[in-house]
């Protein structure tokens, strides 16, 4: 489904310009296929400075990028994907204003990079780099399968949880997905790359059953009108 906004006159179309962050070049990937789907239309690539192999090293490092794309690139945004593991899911109660849930990796990502670039001056000719947050609950893994799995999705994981139950272990999901526990880099690029393409001719599926991407596809989704929001020097100088 392309959800795109309307060309704007005064703004001539460029493709937006995104830097992304996750725990591995695989989940990079797929992220920026289902971020293309989200946006409509495809995307410039920025390198981030640093590099993150899984969390915490995306949280510890997300600053230091924030800044980094701030100051010294033309990147618009930003989208970061991080695996739940045994982590809080983030719920609907954690979207109410001012709250934040110390022990889901959502909130903390949001709330770092907000600490890390509200008092920055605007640079490169724009106030802030926007910013988008998923989480695949408990592994990027179940979002592959989402649609082939019936027992896979986010409400049943909670649900198991409270009981005190595990439905499935990350290592059961790379199994299902890749057939082994340890797949070889091209293998995992495939799989992985497969599946999001599968999603991207539908998102729905992918954002009802799995929360965290809904979260992240809302905030993709206010992107391209905050874009062409920017004054048009703003954007000339881009
Ligand atoms: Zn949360």
């Amino acid at each position: 489904m392309k959800r795109a906004l309307p060309p704007d006159p005064h703004h001539p179309a460029r493709p937006p310009r995104i830097a992304l962050l996750g725990e591995s070049i695989v989940d990079e990937t797929a992220t920026a296929i289902l971020a293309e789907a989200v946006l409509g239309g495809p995307f410039e690539r920025v390198q981030p400075n640093l590099r993150a192999r899984g969390w915490p090293s995306v949280l510890q490092i997300l600053p230091a990028i924030a800044r980094h794309l701030h100051f010294h690139t033309d990147a618009d945004g930003l989208i970061v994907l991080v695996d739940a593991d045994d982590s809080e899911p983030h719920t609907a109660a954690h979207e109410a204003p001012g709250y934040f849930h110390p022990r889901c990796r959502l909130c903390q990502l949001r709330a770092t990079f907000r600490r890390a670039t509200k008092t920055l001056p605007p640079a490169r000719g724009r106030e802030r780099v926007l910013r988008a947050v998923g989480l695949a609950v408990p592994a990027a893994e179940a979002w592959y399968l989402c649609g082939l799995d019936e027992t896979v999705g986010e409400a049943g994981w909670i649900e198991a949880r409270a009981e005190g139950r595990v439905p499935y272990t990350r290592r059961e999901l790379k199994l299902r997905v890749y057939g082994t526990e340890r797949p070889t880099l091209p293998l995992a690029l495939e799989r992985a790359t497969a599946a999001a393409r599968r999603h991207a001719r539908d998102l729905r599926r992918l954002e009802n059953d799995f929360p965290g991407f809904a979260a992240m596809a809302d905030e993709l989704r206010s992107w391209p009108r905050a874009l062409a929001l920017r004054s048009p020097r703003e954007s000339a100088s881009g």
